[in-house]
């Protein structure tokens, strides 16, 4: 732990000498103004500890973070049949890209782009709820980490709801293709109102602790969940930071998901859930600090999905 504590300060030290800093999501007025110099990190471990550093306790929106907690309940409430709707290949294109939902008849490339978070969220409302342990990403977050540690910021909501209209048109598309059970506007609620979640560093790193699949994690018993966990991060890797995602997994070697409030979860396999928080992103939509905190922590830890060194 003492390892893992020094090499998180040290971390924090280097983002803080860090000059370049991105900038913060303008399709979201409530974000567009962050301060590009807030940090945090704090880092889950299979033992159980949370080790933070910087503002590690700042709470923010998770965004598309939370496309990972969907896909999570929608895999228990409908396993395999998921991928009868959405699928699971790197889009190559823009978080919100329309133009492969035509070409690909109403099936999005994968979970994590937003027209495929929609069409998993409308499996996971009304008729379709199924077997999922929750009924929200909000309760499913609530059993995981307590409600204390969940909010919502209104803005946030208020303003995708009334501006989300590249969204409602991959909703309307997916419906034209059959793609969509529910109202467009029912779907489009509970995207909303996932992304809007804040969460702090320490709360999403507890919150995304049962990825790493070890069995010891007390919510990680079951062979089902362990392998759920262990597809999920395959998606993470190859689809979670949109377009940047090969160049994310080059540079850190982790799966891992962005959101555009600059929250990243990230992933070492039967050892730790990491999340990372800045709010100045690069030309995909990744946190620009987040991604080099990350790449820094894992070559000082040598986590990395590829072997160790
Ligand atoms: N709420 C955002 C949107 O729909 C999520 C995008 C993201 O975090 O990447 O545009």
């Amino acid at each position: 732990m003492k390892r893992l504590k020094t090499a998180i300060d040290a971390v924090v030290e280097e983002i803080a000498k860090t000059d370049a800093r991105g900038t913060p999501s303008q399709a979201v007025p409530a974000l567009a103004g962050a301060d590009t110099g807030q940090f945090g990190i704090a880092v889950h471990t299979c033992e159980g500890e949370t080790v933070s550093g910087a503002a590690a306790d700042t709470p923010f929106t998770i965004q598309s973070i939370s496309k990972v907690f969907s896909l999570t309940l929608a895999l228990e409430a409908h396993g395999d049949d998921v991928w009868t709707r959405v699928g699971r290949e790197p889009s190559g294109d823009p978080f919100n890209s329309i133009v492969d939902l035509e070409r690909h008849e109403g099936i999005p490339r994968n979970p994590f782009i937003n027209a495929g978070a929609l069409v998993v969220i409308d499996m996971l409302l009304g008729k379709n709820a199924g077997k999922a342990s929750h009924d929200s990403v909000r309760a499913f977050l609530e059993a995981r980490i307590g409600a204390d540690a969940i909010g919502i910021d209104d803005d946030v909501a208020n303003e995708e709801q009334s501006s989300g209209f590249v969204n409602r048109a991959l909703a309307n598309l997916a419906k034209s293709f059959d793609n969509l059970d529910n109202e467009v506007e029912t779907v489009m609620k509970a995207y909303v109102e996932q992304c809007a979640l804040t969460l702090s560093c320490e709360g999403l790193a507890r919150a995304g602790a049962y990825l790493m699949s070890d069995r010891a994690d007390q919510h990680s018993d079951s062979v089902a969940e362990a392998r759920r966990a262990r597809r999920i991060n395959a998606l993470m890797l190859t689809c979670g930071q949109y377009d940047g995602s090969g160049e994310f997994a080059y540079r850190v070697g982790l799966p891992a998901k962005s959101g555009v409030g600059g929250g990243i979860l990230a992933i070492v396999p039967n050892e730790a859930a990491i999340a990372v928080w800045s709010p100045g992103l690069d030309d995909n939509g990744n946190s620009l600090l987040g991604t080099r905190a990350l790449e820094l922590l894992a070559e000082k830890m040598d986590w990395s999905v590829f072997g160790s060194i």
